[in-house]
Protein backbone atom coordinates (compact mmCIF):
# COMPACT_ATOMS: atom_id res chain seq x y z
CA UNK A 1 0.00 0.00 0.00
CA UNK A 2 0.99 3.46 -0.57
CA UNK A 3 0.46 6.06 2.04
CA UNK A 4 -0.98 9.13 1.71
CA UNK A 5 2.12 10.86 3.16
CA UNK A 6 4.18 8.90 0.17
CA UNK A 7 1.78 10.02 -2.09
CA UNK A 8 1.94 13.88 -1.13
CA UNK A 9 4.83 14.48 1.30
CA UNK A 10 3.70 17.89 2.41
CA UNK A 11 0.60 16.84 3.67
CA UNK A 12 0.57 18.54 7.87
CA UNK A 13 -3.22 17.66 7.78
CA UNK A 14 -5.65 14.79 6.70
CA UNK A 15 -8.82 13.12 8.09
CA UNK A 16 -9.04 9.31 8.31
CA UNK A 17 -10.97 6.83 9.80
CA UNK A 18 -10.40 4.32 12.29
CA UNK A 19 -9.98 0.74 11.01
CA UNK A 20 -8.29 -1.42 13.94
CA UNK A 21 -7.42 -0.35 17.89
CA UNK A 22 -5.81 -3.01 19.45
CA UNK A 23 -3.24 -3.40 22.77
CA UNK A 24 0.23 -3.63 22.79
CA UNK A 25 3.48 -3.77 25.02
CA UNK A 26 5.72 -3.62 21.90
CA UNK A 27 8.68 -0.95 22.61
CA UNK A 28 9.26 2.49 21.33
CA UNK A 29 12.37 2.95 19.47
CA UNK A 30 13.79 6.31 19.11
CA UNK A 31 16.79 7.00 16.78
CA UNK A 32 18.03 3.34 18.02
CA UNK A 33 16.73 4.15 21.47
CA UNK A 34 14.77 1.42 22.98
CA UNK A 35 11.88 2.31 25.65
CA UNK A 36 9.12 0.37 27.09
CA UNK A 37 5.96 1.49 25.82
CA UNK A 38 2.36 0.19 26.67
CA UNK A 39 -0.85 1.37 25.32
CA UNK A 40 -2.53 1.00 21.80
CA UNK A 41 -2.12 0.30 17.98
CA UNK A 42 -4.28 1.94 16.05
CA UNK A 43 -4.92 1.53 12.10
CA UNK A 44 -6.74 3.89 10.22
CA UNK A 45 -7.66 3.76 6.40
CA UNK A 46 -4.81 5.87 5.58
CA UNK A 47 -2.12 8.32 7.06
CA UNK A 48 0.38 11.05 6.44
CA UNK A 49 2.08 9.99 9.53
CA UNK A 50 5.38 8.16 8.18
CA UNK A 51 5.88 4.33 9.63
CA UNK A 52 9.69 4.09 9.62
CA UNK A 53 11.51 2.33 7.12
CA UNK A 54 14.76 2.69 4.06
CA UNK A 55 16.99 4.16 7.09
CA UNK A 56 13.95 7.07 8.06
CA UNK A 57 12.83 7.30 11.72
CA UNK A 58 9.11 7.21 12.10
CA UNK A 59 6.77 10.51 12.52
CA UNK A 60 5.45 11.40 15.53
CA UNK A 61 2.05 13.42 15.68
CA UNK A 62 -1.64 13.59 16.73
CA UNK A 63 -4.66 11.84 16.09
CA UNK A 64 -7.43 14.68 17.23
CA UNK A 65 -5.69 15.03 20.21
CA UNK A 66 -3.80 12.07 20.60
CA UNK A 67 -0.13 11.68 21.03
CA UNK A 68 1.32 9.51 18.45
CA UNK A 69 4.96 8.37 20.22
CA UNK A 70 5.84 5.67 17.08
CA UNK A 71 4.34 4.56 13.57
CA UNK A 72 5.80 1.09 12.12
CA UNK A 73 4.54 -0.51 9.42
CA UNK A 74 3.78 -4.34 9.20
CA UNK A 75 2.25 -5.94 6.17
CA UNK A 76 0.37 -3.47 4.42
CA UNK A 77 -0.61 -1.32 7.39
CA UNK A 78 0.85 1.21 9.73
CA UNK A 79 0.51 1.17 13.29
CA UNK A 80 -0.12 3.93 15.19
CA UNK A 81 1.04 3.86 18.55
CA UNK A 82 -1.19 6.15 21.03
CA UNK A 83 -1.40 6.04 25.12
CA UNK A 84 -5.33 6.15 24.64
CA UNK A 85 -7.22 4.01 22.83
CA UNK A 86 -9.41 5.24 19.77
CA UNK A 87 -13.14 3.91 18.86
CA UNK A 88 -13.72 2.31 15.83
CA UNK A 89 -15.14 3.61 13.22
CA UNK A 90 -14.38 7.03 14.49
CA UNK A 91 -13.26 9.94 11.97
CA UNK A 92 -10.06 11.66 13.02
CA UNK A 93 -7.64 14.13 12.42
CA UNK A 94 -4.12 13.53 11.87
CA UNK A 95 -1.28 16.11 12.28
CA UNK A 96 1.90 15.62 11.65
CA UNK A 97 5.12 17.04 13.89
CA UNK A 98 6.38 19.21 10.85
CA UNK A 99 9.83 20.14 12.36
CA UNK A 100 10.70 16.82 12.88
CA UNK A 101 9.33 15.23 9.78
CA UNK A 102 11.06 18.29 7.25
CA UNK A 103 14.25 17.24 9.40
CA UNK A 104 14.06 13.69 8.27
CA UNK A 105 13.14 14.83 4.41
CA UNK A 106 16.12 17.12 4.66
CA UNK A 107 18.52 14.82 5.96
CA UNK A 108 17.12 11.46 3.85
CA UNK A 109 17.20 13.09 0.27
CA UNK A 110 20.57 14.66 1.54
CA UNK A 111 21.62 10.61 1.80
CA UNK A 112 19.88 9.96 -1.71
CA UNK A 113 21.83 13.21 -3.13
CA UNK A 114 25.67 12.43 -1.47
CA UNK A 115 25.49 8.70 -2.00
CA UNK A 116 24.55 9.43 -6.13
CA UNK A 117 27.23 11.75 -6.15
CA UNK A 118 30.12 9.55 -4.27
CA UNK A 119 29.07 6.49 -6.55
CA UNK A 120 28.69 8.24 -10.07
CA UNK A 121 31.82 10.83 -9.46
CA UNK A 122 34.16 9.32 -6.87
CA UNK A 123 33.07 5.17 -7.68
CA UNK A 124 32.62 4.85 -3.72
CA UNK A 125 29.50 2.62 -2.96
CA UNK A 126 26.75 3.29 0.14
CA UNK A 127 25.91 -0.24 1.49
CA UNK A 128 24.05 1.37 4.37
CA UNK A 129 22.91 5.05 5.96
CA UNK A 130 21.95 6.20 9.13
CA UNK A 131 20.05 9.11 10.53
CA UNK A 132 20.65 9.57 14.29
CA UNK A 133 19.34 12.37 16.53
CA UNK A 134 22.55 15.09 15.81
CA UNK A 135 24.13 13.67 12.93
CA UNK A 136 24.02 11.20 10.23
CA UNK A 137 26.62 9.21 7.91
CA UNK A 138 26.56 7.38 5.10
CA UNK A 139 28.64 3.58 5.34
CA UNK A 140 30.56 3.16 2.22
CA UNK A 141 31.99 -0.07 0.45
CA UNK A 142 35.86 1.11 0.88
CA UNK A 143 38.29 1.08 3.55
CA UNK A 144 39.47 4.85 3.44
CA UNK A 145 37.94 8.05 1.76
CA UNK A 146 40.30 10.77 0.63
CA UNK A 147 39.83 14.03 2.24
CA UNK A 148 39.95 15.71 -1.70
CA UNK A 149 36.88 13.10 -2.46
CA UNK A 150 35.22 14.47 0.29
CA UNK A 151 35.79 17.81 -0.44
CA UNK A 152 34.82 17.90 -3.99
CA UNK A 153 31.33 15.61 -3.44
CA UNK A 154 30.32 18.58 -0.97
CA UNK A 155 30.67 21.39 -3.67
CA UNK A 156 29.07 18.99 -6.19
CA UNK A 157 26.70 18.26 -3.76
CA UNK A 158 25.61 22.22 -2.95
CA UNK A 159 26.16 23.42 -6.83
CA UNK A 160 23.22 20.88 -7.25
CA UNK A 161 21.31 22.41 -3.85
CA UNK A 162 21.93 25.69 -5.47
CA UNK A 163 20.64 24.25 -8.88
CA UNK A 164 17.48 23.95 -7.90
CA UNK A 165 17.27 20.59 -9.25
CA UNK A 166 13.94 18.65 -9.31
CA UNK A 167 13.21 15.51 -6.93
CA UNK A 168 10.36 13.59 -8.25
CA UNK A 169 8.44 10.92 -7.10
CA UNK A 170 7.73 7.79 -9.81
CA UNK A 171 5.53 4.38 -9.46
CA UNK A 172 6.41 1.50 -11.75
CA UNK A 173 5.76 -1.79 -12.12
CA UNK A 174 7.32 -4.79 -11.05
CA UNK A 175 8.23 -5.98 -15.16
CA UNK A 176 8.97 -2.13 -16.51
CA UNK A 177 12.50 -2.37 -17.93
CA UNK A 178 13.09 1.28 -16.95
CA UNK A 179 13.85 -0.34 -13.34
CA UNK A 180 17.16 -1.95 -14.40
CA UNK A 181 18.78 1.74 -14.29
CA UNK A 182 17.55 2.10 -10.76
CA UNK A 183 19.11 0.58 -7.58
CA UNK A 184 18.62 0.37 -4.01
CA UNK A 185 22.03 0.27 -3.08
CA UNK A 186 21.80 -2.26 -0.47
CA UNK A 187 19.06 -0.64 1.27
CA UNK A 188 16.57 -2.25 3.32
CA UNK A 189 13.84 -3.84 0.95
CA UNK A 190 11.05 -3.16 3.67
CA UNK A 191 8.77 -1.58 1.65
CA UNK A 192 8.92 -2.84 -1.68
CA UNK A 193 5.52 -4.04 -2.79
CA UNK A 194 4.79 -1.00 -4.94
CA UNK A 195 7.89 0.09 -6.78
CA UNK A 196 8.28 3.49 -6.01
CA UNK A 197 11.16 5.70 -7.57
CA UNK A 198 13.14 8.87 -5.85
CA UNK A 199 14.50 10.53 -8.84
CA UNK A 200 16.79 13.44 -8.78
CA UNK A 201 16.56 15.53 -12.13
CA UNK A 202 19.90 14.00 -14.17
CA UNK A 203 21.41 12.77 -11.27
CA UNK A 204 19.90 9.72 -9.50
CA UNK A 205 17.19 7.41 -9.73
CA UNK A 206 16.75 5.22 -6.54
CA UNK A 207 14.11 2.64 -4.93
CA UNK A 208 12.80 4.46 -1.86
CA UNK A 209 10.01 4.11 0.48
CA UNK A 210 10.71 7.76 2.08
CA UNK A 211 9.20 11.07 2.15
CA UNK A 212 11.27 13.34 -0.03
CA UNK A 213 11.92 17.18 -0.59
CA UNK A 214 10.21 18.50 -4.18
CA UNK A 215 13.75 20.01 -5.15
CA UNK A 216 16.99 20.07 -3.80
CA UNK A 217 17.15 24.06 -3.00
CA UNK A 218 14.53 22.84 -0.19
CA UNK A 219 17.78 21.06 1.69
CA UNK A 220 19.61 24.35 1.83
CA UNK A 221 22.91 22.85 1.97
CA UNK A 222 24.59 20.16 2.86
CA UNK A 223 27.74 19.99 5.66
CA UNK A 224 29.94 17.10 5.51
CA UNK A 225 31.67 16.50 8.76
CA UNK A 226 34.57 13.67 7.96
CA UNK A 227 34.83 10.21 7.78
CA UNK A 228 35.15 7.30 10.89
CA UNK A 229 36.01 3.39 10.40
CA UNK A 230 32.98 2.03 10.09
CA UNK A 231 32.51 -1.95 10.07
CA UNK A 232 35.53 -4.01 8.45
CA UNK A 233 36.61 -2.64 5.05
CA UNK A 234 33.61 0.16 5.23
CA UNK A 235 34.23 3.86 5.89
CA UNK A 236 31.41 5.66 7.50
CA UNK A 237 30.99 9.24 6.31
CA UNK A 238 29.23 11.61 8.55
CA UNK A 239 26.71 14.42 7.04
CA UNK A 240 24.24 17.02 8.26
CA UNK A 241 21.88 18.67 5.90
CA UNK A 242 19.23 21.64 5.58
CA UNK A 243 18.45 23.21 9.57
CA UNK A 244 20.84 20.78 10.86
CA UNK A 245 23.71 22.73 9.80
CA UNK A 246 22.53 25.95 10.70
CA UNK A 247 21.63 24.93 14.66
CA UNK A 248 25.27 22.84 14.75
CA UNK A 249 27.03 26.49 13.22
CA UNK A 250 24.70 28.07 16.00
CA UNK A 251 25.74 25.67 18.73
CA UNK A 252 29.65 26.42 17.78
CA UNK A 253 29.26 29.54 17.88
CA UNK A 254 27.74 29.62 21.72
CA UNK A 255 30.88 27.30 22.54
CA UNK A 256 33.64 29.82 20.36
CA UNK A 257 32.03 32.98 22.44
CA UNK A 258 32.13 31.05 25.71
CA UNK A 259 35.75 30.12 24.81
CA UNK A 260 36.67 33.63 23.65
CA UNK A 261 35.50 35.26 26.94
CA UNK A 262 37.60 32.83 28.97
CA UNK A 263 40.39 32.94 26.63
CA UNK A 264 40.22 36.55 26.49
CA UNK A 265 40.83 36.26 23.19
CA UNK A 266 39.92 36.41 19.54
CA UNK A 267 39.06 33.07 17.60
CA UNK A 268 42.22 32.71 15.50
CA UNK A 269 44.06 32.86 18.37
CA UNK A 270 41.97 30.26 20.28
CA UNK A 271 44.20 27.01 19.68
CA UNK A 272 47.23 28.92 19.81
CA UNK A 273 46.29 30.09 23.32
CA UNK A 274 45.48 26.76 24.70
CA UNK A 275 48.67 25.67 23.74
CA UNK A 276 50.20 28.12 25.19
CA UNK A 277 47.75 27.04 28.61
CA UNK A 278 49.04 23.41 28.25
CA UNK A 279 52.57 23.94 27.72
CA UNK A 280 52.48 26.21 31.22
CA UNK A 281 50.71 23.65 32.91
CA UNK A 282 53.49 20.94 32.19
CA UNK A 283 56.20 23.71 33.75
CA UNK A 284 53.61 24.43 36.52
CA UNK A 285 53.04 20.61 37.70
CA UNK A 286 57.16 19.64 37.01
CA UNK A 287 57.76 22.59 39.52
CA UNK A 288 55.25 21.03 41.56
CA UNK A 289 56.46 18.15 41.73
CA UNK A 290 59.85 18.98 42.59
CA UNK A 291 59.01 21.66 45.73
CA UNK A 292 56.66 18.34 46.84
CA UNK A 293 59.81 16.04 46.91
CA UNK A 294 61.29 18.95 48.73
CA UNK A 295 58.86 19.17 51.07
CA UNK A 296 58.81 15.71 51.97
CA UNK A 297 62.01 15.08 52.76
CA UNK A 298 62.06 18.45 54.72
CA UNK A 299 58.82 16.91 56.80
CA UNK A 300 60.62 13.49 57.24
CA UNK A 301 63.39 15.19 57.93
CA UNK A 302 61.51 17.48 61.01
CA UNK A 303 59.63 14.77 62.42
CA UNK A 304 62.99 12.53 62.76
CA UNK A 305 64.30 14.76 64.60
CA UNK A 306 61.20 15.65 66.96
CA UNK A 307 60.34 12.13 67.12
CA UNK A 308 56.70 12.50 67.89
CA UNK A 309 54.29 9.55 68.93
CA UNK A 310 52.48 9.66 66.00
CA UNK A 311 51.79 12.03 62.83
CA UNK A 312 48.35 13.16 61.61
CA UNK A 313 49.10 15.10 58.02
CA UNK A 314 46.12 16.97 55.91
CA UNK A 315 47.77 18.11 53.30
CA UNK A 316 45.11 19.54 50.79
CA UNK A 317 46.90 19.59 47.33
CA UNK A 318 49.36 16.86 48.56
CA UNK A 319 49.57 14.62 45.53
CA UNK A 320 50.02 10.40 45.45
CA UNK A 321 53.54 10.82 45.20
CA UNK A 322 53.96 13.35 48.04
CA UNK A 323 52.35 10.65 50.65
CA UNK A 324 53.80 7.75 49.18
CA UNK A 325 57.62 9.68 49.48
CA UNK A 326 56.36 10.82 53.34
CA UNK A 327 55.57 6.89 54.04
CA UNK A 328 58.54 5.30 52.44
CA UNK A 329 60.94 7.79 54.33
CA UNK A 330 59.30 7.03 57.85
CA UNK A 331 58.48 3.62 57.42
CA UNK A 332 61.08 2.08 59.82
CA UNK A 333 60.42 4.71 62.73
CA UNK A 334 58.44 2.63 64.34
CA UNK A 335 55.39 5.44 64.60
CA UNK A 336 51.85 5.72 63.72
CA UNK A 337 51.44 8.18 60.74
CA UNK A 338 48.39 9.26 59.04
CA UNK A 339 48.27 11.69 55.20
CA UNK A 340 45.54 12.04 54.02
CA UNK A 341 44.71 14.65 50.78
CA UNK A 342 41.96 16.21 48.59
CA UNK A 343 41.08 15.05 45.12
CA UNK A 344 41.85 18.02 43.02
CA UNK A 345 38.12 18.11 41.07
CA UNK A 346 36.43 16.28 43.74
CA UNK A 347 37.56 18.46 47.15
CA UNK A 348 35.50 16.19 49.55
CA UNK A 349 37.12 13.11 48.60
CA UNK A 350 40.45 12.06 49.13
CA UNK A 351 43.62 9.89 49.23
CA UNK A 352 44.37 8.56 53.01
CA UNK A 353 47.32 6.74 53.90
CA UNK A 354 47.74 4.79 57.28
CA UNK A 355 50.79 2.74 58.72
CA UNK A 356 52.64 2.09 61.55
CA UNK A 357 52.78 -0.43 64.59
CA UNK A 358 50.07 -3.20 63.99
CA UNK A 359 48.87 -2.53 67.94
CA UNK A 360 47.61 1.08 66.81
CA UNK A 361 46.73 0.09 63.07
CA UNK A 362 44.18 -2.63 65.25
CA UNK A 363 42.86 -0.11 67.21
CA UNK A 364 42.58 3.11 64.70
CA UNK A 365 42.40 1.63 61.28
CA UNK A 366 38.73 0.50 61.28
CA UNK A 367 37.36 3.71 63.01
CA UNK A 368 39.18 6.07 60.86
CA UNK A 369 38.02 4.52 57.65
CA UNK A 370 34.20 4.46 59.04
CA UNK A 371 35.05 8.24 59.66
CA UNK A 372 36.19 8.87 56.15
CA UNK A 373 33.97 6.68 54.22
CA UNK A 374 37.34 4.83 53.63
CA UNK A 375 37.36 2.41 51.09
CA UNK A 376 40.83 -0.05 50.85
CA UNK A 377 42.35 -2.37 53.22
CA UNK A 378 45.72 -2.94 55.33
CA UNK A 379 48.36 -4.53 53.14
CA UNK A 380 51.86 -5.40 54.72
CA UNK A 381 51.04 -3.19 57.41
CA UNK A 382 49.87 -0.17 55.18
CA UNK A 383 46.67 1.04 54.13
CA UNK A 384 45.99 2.54 50.89
CA UNK A 385 43.14 3.68 49.60
CA UNK A 386 40.16 6.46 48.97
CA UNK A 387 38.11 8.62 51.43
CA UNK A 388 34.74 8.66 50.32
CA UNK A 389 34.00 12.06 52.75
CA UNK A 390 36.83 14.05 53.89
CA UNK A 391 33.91 15.58 56.33
CA UNK A 392 35.13 13.96 59.00
CA UNK A 393 39.07 14.73 59.10
CA UNK A 394 38.38 16.96 62.36
CA UNK A 395 36.77 13.74 64.21
CA UNK A 396 39.04 12.12 62.54
CA UNK A 397 42.61 14.11 64.08
CA UNK A 398 40.40 14.01 67.50
CA UNK A 399 40.06 10.36 67.30
CA UNK A 400 44.28 9.20 66.93
CA UNK A 401 45.03 12.60 69.77
CA UNK A 402 43.10 11.12 72.35
CA UNK A 403 44.11 7.73 71.86
CA UNK A 404 47.69 8.75 72.09
CA UNK A 405 46.60 10.95 74.76
CA UNK A 406 45.47 8.30 76.99
CA UNK A 407 48.29 5.98 75.77
ZN1 LIG B 1 15.83 6.46 0.58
Amino acid sequence: MVFKCQEDSFLKEFTSTVVKCEETKEPVVEYGKTSQFEGYQVVLDNTILFPAGGGQPHDIGWLNDVEVVQVLRKGEEALHFTKQPLEVGAEVKQRVDWSRRFDHMQQHSGQHLLSAILENEHNLRTTSWWLGADESYVELESTSVSEDAVRRAEARCNELIQAATPVTVKFYQANDPDLEEAHTRGLPKDCMDTIRMICIENVDKNMCCGTHVSNLSQLQVIKLLGTEPGKKGKTNLKFLVGNRVTNTMQRMLDREKALTALLKNEPNKHEELVQKLQKNLKVTNKNLQNVLSELAQFEIDRIKSEKPKFVFMFKKEATPEFNRAVSKGLENEGLFLFLASEEPDKPKEGQIMIQGPEEHCNALGQQITELLKGKGAFKNGKFQGKAGDLGGINKCRKLIEDYFKNL
